[in-house]
């Protein structure tokens, strides 16, 4: 998209799976990218250095761990140091525990919803000021079909994600008169990444299945079309909201779940 050349994002949770994909595929279209998230220093740095070399782009790492908002918040004043600005912010970082609610850790509750509603209020109130003075802004919260319906052992996650859908909402009436400042929910099923083989491994053992018959059985089981959401496809409606043509969008949590949903 010739249009988002020249722009600044802050992509959280980028050294892996869709949030790494989207930072690339942003990168790809000519916008700075901040890295951040989890993981082995060096490993990051390639990533960093790999997405400047093959893009021509600036790429900083920024540590920052969005459990904590304060560290959520700086991430942005870090991010408009190293790039100057701020133009788009994907909230993306996030984790999944899947347990009976009865017997679900208060750590791992206090932890989801902090990196995957809080983090999401922590940035997004850095960044609108910035955003707002230059009459440009897009937020991108990737939410998940659970930000919509529910499913069992997950009261964290669906929880927080539907949070994150009304924390959308919320905002997006709040800016609305804003020249060209949007805020938008993507609520994607199951994308074959890191955080979903972690939940195949799981579930196989735990149902004693193979591999197969649990992403058909189990993971799929709730998704009409049987195949996994791609990270393609969650690149290219990022560019779409983020571009001119996406500014009609705001406050909209945008089912990309093959379906599911729609039962
Ligand atoms: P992933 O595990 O591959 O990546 C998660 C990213 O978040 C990593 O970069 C990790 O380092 C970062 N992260 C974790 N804890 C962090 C912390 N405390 N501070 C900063 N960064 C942290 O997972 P993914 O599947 O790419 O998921 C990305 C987002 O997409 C999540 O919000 C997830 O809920 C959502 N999502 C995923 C799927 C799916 O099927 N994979 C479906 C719907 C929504």
């Amino acid at each position: 998209m010739a249009d988002l050349k020249g722009r600044t994002a802050v992509i959280t949770g980028s050294t892996s799976g869709i949030g790494l994909g989207i930072a690339e595929g942003l990168a790809e279209s000519g916008v700075d990218v901040v890295i951040n998230g989890l993981g082995d220093a060096g490993e990051i740095q390639a990533i960093s250095q790999r997405l400047e070399d093959q893009y021509g782009v600036r790429a900083p790492v920024i540590d920052a761990d969005l459990t904590d908002g304060q560290a959520a918040q700086q991430l942005i004043r870090d991010a408009e140091q190293a790039l100057g600005q701020v133009d788009i912010v994907v909230n993306n970082a996030g984790v999944q525990h899947v347990s009976p609610v009865e017997d679900f850790p208060d750590d791992k509750w206090e932890k989801i919803i902090s990196l995957v509603l809080s983090a999401g209020f922590h940035t997004t109130k850095a960044a609108l000021p910035g955003m707002k003075s230059r009459g440009y802004g897009r937020i991108v919260n990737i939410a998940s079909a659970h930000g919509l319906v529910a499913s069992p052992y997950k009261a964290a996650y669906v929880a927080a994600k539907h949070g994150i859908v009304g924390f959308t909402k919320t905002v997006a009436l709040e800016i609305a008169e804003e020249p060209d400042l949007t805020i938008n929910a993507i609520c994607p099923a199951y994308v074959r990444t890191p955080l979903v083989e972690g939940q195949i491994a799981d579930q196989a053992k735990a149902h004693n299945m193979n591999e197969e018959q649990v992403i058909r059985d189990v993971i799929l089981a709730a998704q009409p079309n049987k195949r996994f959401v791609t990270i393609e496809e969650l690149v290219a409606l990022t560019r779409l909201l983020c571009g001119h043509e996406g500014r009609s969008f705001n406050g909209a949590a945008i089912p990309m779940d093959g379906g599911w949903t729609a039962r």
